[in-house]
């Protein structure tokens, strides 16, 4: 399209809400690395509230898809960009409004913002104008100020003006990485996932711990949380780590010594001490569960509390005021739902109570924790023999111990 000064480019928009001062250009400088790293645009420039993706020689299409993994961009547009010139302004508007005419569009609006104060129109005239030089050209298309089917924008900015007629919309939420980092206890299940995911969409780097128990478990379980996890480090710019700690020999010891209807809230304080060794190690300052208000016996308010108390770090809970139907519709939209229906387990059946407690008192709690003598002991045995994968976006990279 046009002459040899144009250039199609992606427009890129943020939400700029609270972005001030250093905050903002850290929130934009994350937001350019991750735009290179996630969806392999091949440079982005600054360019005051929105950032250009340069496609060189690529195709468009091989970058818009994987922008939806970009968290921090509200929408995009596919753009020409032009020297500050009117007479090339007019004829890529032009250009653009003809092809959605061809495409049955019958009515427009041109929209012209200008941050370039030096461009000798104000942004009203060239809006004017542009219009009725499409209107002149194009017998048949007419305006509609308050509901057109396509609208012609116009961005004048200090070094270029950008022309479109298209918004596409994209993920929101922030950069991953400005929020620090995050480990995200990643079950088998639908919940889970789906509190990475929203965790990853304000910014936070997540990476996951899994407690398996082998031999109960199969090699399939591993590959189920591995599909899972290849799933979220889709929007992770950098390494996604998963680590898997076999849980077995914590989970018979408190099976063996243990009143039954504790057990449950035992294994998951066992859980919580365990991943915040990790966590520590790694430098995460909070742990993310899917848990849920009410959904089982595990997850009433004096269970939470019961099971955060053997954190030091906070539990963050991303999910625990969403109803199932909800968590379920958005881990159908972000493809974990099919995997996480599987049947392989992340825990043997037999390590489950048969009737756990709805209501438990710390005190009790910490009373028979102090009487399983070796329980410490077997927790740090069951974490030196944890195994860690990476991926890099959705590409699983090696497996290591510890
Ligand atoms: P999910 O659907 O995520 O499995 P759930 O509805 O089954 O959750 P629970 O079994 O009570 O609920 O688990 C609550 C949370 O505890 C899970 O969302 C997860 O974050 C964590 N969790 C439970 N089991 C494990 C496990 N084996 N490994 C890692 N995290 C776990
Ligand atoms: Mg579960």
């Amino acid at each position: 399209m046009g002459g040899r000064d144009v250039e199609k480019v992606i427009l890129v928009r943020y939400s700029e809400i609270g972005l001030k001062g250093k905050n903002r250009s850290f929130f934009e400088k994350r937001l350019i690395d991750n735009i290179i790293k996630i969806a392999e645009a091949p440079r982005v420039n600054k360019r005051y509230g929105r950032l250009v993706i340069r496609l060189e020689n690529k195709n468009e299409n091989d970058i818009l898809p994987k922008l939806n993994y970009v968290f921090g961009i509200q929408n995009v547009s596919v753009a020409y960009s032009v020297p500050h010139d009117f007479e090339q302004i007019k004829e890529i508007s032009l250009e653009l409004a003809r092809e959605m005419f061809e495409n049955g569009a019958r009515t427009f609006k041109v929209e012209t913002k200008k941050s370039f104060k030096k461009f000798p129109m104000g942004s009203y005239k060239i809006s004017a104008e542009v219009g009725s030089y499409i209107l002149k050209n194009i017998p048949g298309i007419s305006v509609d100020v308050h509901n057109p089917e396509f609208k012609i924008g116009i961005e004048i900015k200090e070094v270029e003006t950008f022309i479109f007629s298209n918004k596409i919309s994209m993920s929101g939420g922030l950069p991953v990485g400005v929020a620090g980092k995050g480990l995200l206890l990643l079950s088998g299940g639908i919940d889970s996932p789906v509190a990475g995911w929203y965790m990853l969409k304000r910014g936070v780097d997540v990476n996951s711990i899994t407690f398996l128990s082998p031999p109960y478990t199969s090699e399939k379980s591993v590959r189920k949380i591995l599909d899972l996890a290849q799933k979220l480090s889709m929007y992770s710019p950098d390494i996604f780590k998963c680590w898997i700690v076999p849980f077995t020999e914590v989970q018979t010891y408190i099976k063996n010594n243990a009143p039954d209807e504790y057990s449950l809230i035992l294994q998951r304080r066992s859980m919580m001490r365990i991943a915040n060794k990790l966590a520590r190690k790694i430098k995460a300052k909070a742990l993310i569960t899917g848990e849920n208000l009410g959904q089982v016996a595990s997850q009433t308010l004096t269970n939470l509390h019961s099971i955060e108390d053997a954190s030091k770090l906070p539990v963050l809970r991303p999910l625990i005021g969403f109803d199932k139907i909800e968590i379920i519709d958005k881990a159908k939209e972000i493809g974990t739902y099919d995997i996480s229906i599987l049947p392989y387990i992340d825990s043997c059946v037999a390590f489950a109570p048969k009737r756990p407690a709805t209501k438990s008192s710390l005190k009790e709690i910490e009373k028979i924790e102090q009487s399983l003598l070796e329980l410490e002991e077997l927790e740090s045995i069951v974490y030196e023999k944890i195994e860690k994968y990476t991926f890099i976006h959705g590409m699983l990279q090696n497996k290591s111990e510890g």
